[in-house]
Formats: structure tokens, C-alpha cells, sequence
């Protein structure tokens, strides 16, 4: 066990660390796990489709395969971070236009006061992924940019009732410890748009909003995104690269040490029959050969069998 001296920087100590289990906890990467033994190439999967496709990732120890991770690709409704992207590992600077006026998405902010009561930093013993802005039970909570509602869900352990928007310049924001979620997983919304009203559910002590910035499932400090206090974007693009997350380093918790290091690991990903499909359909679907399904899936003969999983990669 390993104490690290709390943060003494927030003015107003207003969460309490999430559990281990909460939604919360779970959003992150294990950053201690070795993620360059597995493949994140999903690019091939579902292009222009809306399939949600059921991945593992295992590593191979003492001769067996062993699951080590299992998420949905590349949408999902249940996890905050499905994408499972290391952000130091990204190697291109990318520069997101967050807004487009001439399409007339816009950006606005969260609440219409945000003074910051705890920052993103390393406090209670764990990272804090967002910002914690002040607020009084009931006021607005509004989309920062235009998007699609990605999750809407009760964390007791963590973020209480929480939103998470998709937004069409590739961030995601999340909103936590609503008193009252106000959209369903899937609505439309446009910057501005109330989507919640503000409260102090789950792991928090006071009424505040804990906003979170992320890409790819990677936090990124909201304060380098917008102007806190004076609330607003510090510009109109923001660029992507992999130092954003070098925090990561400074997150992990040393001193845990695996009993058995694996020698292998490949990602799985299944696809579940729908009366209808066919083989060669499939294999179009995924960008794969019919033989690769068979290789893949040596049990299978004659008639697909809805309901039943089959591995496409
Ligand atoms: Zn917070």
C-alpha cells in the first residue's frame, strides 16, 4: 500500500474517491496493464455501420488464453471508455475544429457560473479526471457542443447519475452527480441544451458538477479546453497529441507486480447471428475472408444459427 499526500490545492473538498468498482474507477485504463501486447486496431470493424461488436482482449498464460478485458466496439451505452486507447500512445498531433459555425455547431458552457472548487489533479489517492464546478441542486446542466447522448446511467459508487455526450468534433464530455438526468441515451442535443439539473449524488459531499473532457476514452485537463473562470473556450480548434496525457504516468500506482507475465495476447471480436445472415455476408460486413470465419469458428457447419456468437477476428 502506497499513501500519497492528499491534494491541499481545491478550495472546497466536495468528492469523496470513487469506489473501485463505481463506473467511475472503471473509466480509466488500468494504465499498469501492459497495453502494447494487444492489437486496438479496430478500424476494420463496422465502417459507416451502426454493429455493436463484442471484443475481449487475452493474453496467453501458461499455455491458456485468459481474458483480460471485454468491451463493446466502437459504441457503446455502458462504458465510459469502450475505446481502450492508451493516449500517450497516440503518434500524429491531431487538431479538432470544435466548432463550425458554418454548419452551426456551436459551444457552450456547462453551467452559467463555474467557479472551479477542485481541479484536475492527483487528490484522495487517485487521479481526478474532471473539474468540479460549483453549483446549487437544480440549476441547468448543458451540453458543451452539439452531440448524441452516449450514456445515461446511476454510479452510486462514483459519478452518481451521470451523462456522457458524443460530440461530432470528437470529444466526449461527462457530466456527474445530477440530481436529474433530463435526456435518454440516444437524443440528438445541441450545445446549450439543458440535458440535466445539477445535484450531489454518488461519492460526493456538496452540489457540484463534475465535468470531464475526454478523448478517444482518454480525460484530458477541461482547463486546457476552456477558460475557467471566464468561461469559454480558449479557442475554436484543440489539438490531440500524445503529451496531453503524460499525467498518465504520474496516475499510475506503482508497486503492484504481476504473478505471471503474459507471453501473448489477441483481441477478439464476436459478432451475434441474426436470423438472415450468411457467411459471406458476414465476412463482407467485417472486411474478412469466409475461409478466415471458418478458421476462426471450426465448429460451425451448415446453417448459421441465430443467437450464437461468431468470431469475426
Ligand atoms: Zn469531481
Amino acid at each position: 500500500m502506497r499513501y500519497v499526500r492528499p491534494d491541499t490545492t481545491s478550495i472546497v473538498e466536495t468528492e469523496e474517491m470513487p469506489d473501485a468498482k463505481s463506473d467511475a474507477a472503471k473509466s480509466v485504463l488500468n494504465l499498469s496493464r501492459k497495453l502494447s501486447i494487444v492489437s486496438e486496431d479496430t478500424t476494420s470493424l463496422n465502417e459507416g455501420g451502426q454493429e455493436i461488436v463484442e471484443m475481449s482482449d487475452e493474453v496467453l498464460i501458461d499455455s491458456s488464453w485468459v481474458k483480460v478485458a471485454g468491451y463493446y466496439s466502437i459504441w457503446d451505452t455502458h462504458n465510459i471508455n469502450p475505446y481502450r486507447v492508451d493516449g500517450r500512445r497516440i503518434r500524429d498531433t491531431l487538431t479538432l475544429r470544435l466548432t463550425e459555425p458554418e454548419r452551426q455547431r456551436f459551444s457552450k458552457m456547462p453551467l452559467s457560473k463555474t467557479p472551479i472548487t477542485s481541479g484536475f489533479t492527483f487528490r484522495w489517492g487517485r487521479w481526478h479526471f474532471g473539474v468540479d464546478l460549483d453549483l446549487e441542486t437544480g440549476d441547468s446542466v448543458r451540453a458543451a457542443f452539439d452531440g448524441v447522448i452516449r450514456i445515461s446511467k446511476w454510479d452510486g459508487g462514483g459519478y452518481g447519475n451521470y451523462l456522457l455526450v458524443r460530440h461530432y468534433n470528437g470529444l466526449e464530455t461527462l457530466y456527474g452527480h445530477l440530481s436529474k438526468p433530463l435526456v435518454a441515451v440516444g437524443t440528438f442535443v445541441r450545445a446549450g441544451q439543458v440535458i440535466g439539473l445539477g445535484g450531489s449524488t454518488g461519492r460526493s459531499t456538496g452540489s457540484h458538477l463534475h465535468f470531464e473532457v475526454r478523448y478517444e476514452g482518454n480525460p484530458i485537463n477541461p482547463t486546457y479546453v476552456y477558460n475557467f473562470p471566464g468561461y469559454e473556450l480558449r479557442g475554436d480548434t484543440f489539438t490531440i497529441t500524445a503529451a496531453l496525457f503524460n499525467y498518465y504516468n504520474q496516475a499510475v500506482r506503482r508497486g503492484h507486480s504481476h504473478r505471471s507475465e503474459p507471453t501473448a495476447a489477441r483481441q477478439v471480436a464476436t459478432h451475434k447471428i441474426r436470423s438472415g445472415d450468411t457467411l459471406s455476408e458476414i465476412a463482407d460486413r467485417y472486411g474478412v475472408r469466409v475461409s478466415t470465419l471458418k478458421r476462426l469458428n471450426p465448429s460451425l457447419r451448415g446453417k448459421l444459427q441465430p443467437g450464437k456468437k461468431l468470431r469475426v477476428k
